[in-house]
């Protein structure tokens, strides 16, 4: 693979923005050619056309005009679309104060002894190059009806946004740079199709399959083949398990997608999108994982693979369940995945606990909205939401908590979702919930006194609190689904 040492030349890009503005970022230096070997005779017209349809996109995008930007959005992928849609909607609370949409030049012809590899190659690499090396050095083609080449965006939102929640801070220049793809629909105009993804897939039925599996299909930056395989391995298992959780049953092919980067997957979900996550899923969406070169599956991955599918599994509930409070979707997605974490009932008490001592339990309230939580509380959404997903569980058994869930689903508030499946208010719940844990705290101070002295446990105030003997439920029901947004799958560290 010829390395690409020109990588990290900073070019200066005095284009574009309505704006006017000059940014400079990071971009391949190029050579004098722009046109690449495999051109076709009308690459120039092909490429004018799109460079006016990005000119387009993105003067939509400057002024949060969500319907300008989709219109040059392609419809025959529904997954794809909504995602976009999701992404454009953002424009409607945060528009960028900067975007820059351009085709990367291609990089500098060094010689090349072998041909690109064709898209959907599974090449065999043996020392798993950065995915980003894979494509970079490929030529954009413009053909009549179809161009490849990679699209770097550059943007920046403004400062003094509200820096609480997941959109982060402004005032930064970000970019980001991937292959796409743009098609030329039956009425002449050009429409953006998406990354360029490498795919592979289990089929229901496909030697191989499990029976009764519903499938799944994996599209990946190359370089990630290894990982797309371990992601097809484990979700037979995943969606067995979770299904059951959610004594549900989802028939139709669950589609992942890896991104190589984490810029690349923060991009993808929307501009103001700027925290540390490994895995992102919404309704009507794929489920987005971070890619890592050279990872082989293993628990960790289950992991976040049943986090994310859990909160497929709860949007499949109903329509409204986006509209859950937030500790509930991540609470329940993180139960839904507790079957692949070590010691998970023990290491959610030990966390939560430790919190009741020092007064830190979150109330629900502050930990219900996703954009408006604050970085602090962020473990408190997951860890103390999965804290009381196994204390319905366990008080009121799995189907209770599925109806519970099912409620909310359909558009029931949680104090009305509590009456209608548990027989109780959410604050009286919450009581009980309380009462629970203060009593295990005093069950676990009283063993720890009869506890014949050890030597060297001197009894500090205020030390960490020990793991509790019992679990809360002898038989954690299995899974819950959660439901949307950004997870923090054990992968990412959880604190900011
Ligand atoms: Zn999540």
């Amino acid at each position: 693979m010829p390395a690409l040492k020109e990588r990290n030349v900073f070019h200066r890009l005095v284009a574009a923005a309505s704006l006017g503005l000059a940014l400079s970022f990071p971009a391949a230096a190029f050579s004098e050619t722009r046109a690449g070997p495999s051109v076709a005779p009308n690459a120039d017209t092909t490429r004018a056309a799109i460079e006016a349809v990005l000119a387009e996109m993105q003067a939509a995008v400057l002024a949060g005009d969500i319907p300008g930007y989709l219109r040059h959005v392609a419809t025959d992928d529904p997954i794809f679309r909504k995602e976009q849609e999701n992404w454009a909607a953002d424009l409607e609370k945060f528009k960028p104060a900067q975007f820059i949409l351009a085709i990367r030049p291609d990089p500098s012809p060094a010689p090349r002894p072998d041909p690109a590899p064709a898209p959907e190659a599974d090449a065999k690499q043996p020392a798993t190059p950065a995915p980003e090396q894979l494509w970079k050095d490929r030529p954009a083609e413009f053909g009549p009806t179809r161009a490849r080449f990679t699209l770097t965006m550059t943007w920046m939102m403004p400062q003094n946004d509200n820096d609480a929640g997941p959109q982060g801070k402004g005032g930064r220049t970000r970019s980001v740079e991937y292959p796409v793809i743009f098609e030329r629909a039956a009425d002449g105009r050009w429409l953006f199709k998406g990354e360029q993804w490498q795919v592979m897939e289990l089929t229901p039925g496909a030697e191989g399959a499990p029976q009764d599996f519903a499938g799944v299909r994996v599209k990946y930056d190359p370089g990630l083949e290894g990982m797309a395989k371990a992601v097809i391995a484990a979700m037979p298992e995943v969606r067995a398990h979770v299904d059951e959780g959610f004594e549900q049953r989802i028939e139709r092919v669950q589609e992942v997608k890896l991104y190589g980067s984490m810029a690349h997957l923060q991009a993808s979900i929307y501009l103001s999108y700027s925290d540390s996550l490994g895995g992102w899923n919404e309704p009507h969406e794929s489920i987005k994982l971070l890619g890592r070169a050279g990872r082989q599956g293993g628990a960790g991955l289950k992991t976040v693979m049943a986090h994310e599918y859990g909160h497929v599994a709860t949007f499949e509930f109903g329509e409204k369940a986006t509209d859950a409070p937030w500790w509930v979707l991540e609470g329940v997605a993180d139960l839904a995945a507790a079957k692949f974490r070590t010691n998970p009932v023990e290491r959610v008490n030990t966390i939560v606990h430790g919190w009741a001592r020092r007064g830190r339990l979150a109330n629900w309230e502050d930990i219900t909205d996703f954009r408006n939580t604050k970085g602090a509380l962020m473990g408190n959404v997951y860890t103390q939401g999965e804290h009381m997903m196994l204390y319905v569980s366990d008080r009121f058994g799995r189907t209770k908590r599925n109806a519970w869930l099912r409620a909310m689903a359909a558009g029931k508030t949680i104090d009305q979702a509590t009456r209608d499946a548990l027989g109780l208010s959410f604050a009286d719940l919450d009581a009980a919930w309380r009462a629970d844990i203060d009593q295990r705290i005093k069950a676990e101070d009283q063993a720890k006194a009869k506890q014949p002295a050890e030597p060297a446990e001197p009894p500090m105030p205020g030390a960490p609190p020990q793991a509790p003997k019992v679990p809360l439920g002898e038989d954690p029901p299995p899974p819950g689904k959660p439901k949307m947004t950004p997870e923090q799958p054990r992968e990412v560290p959880r604190a900011r």
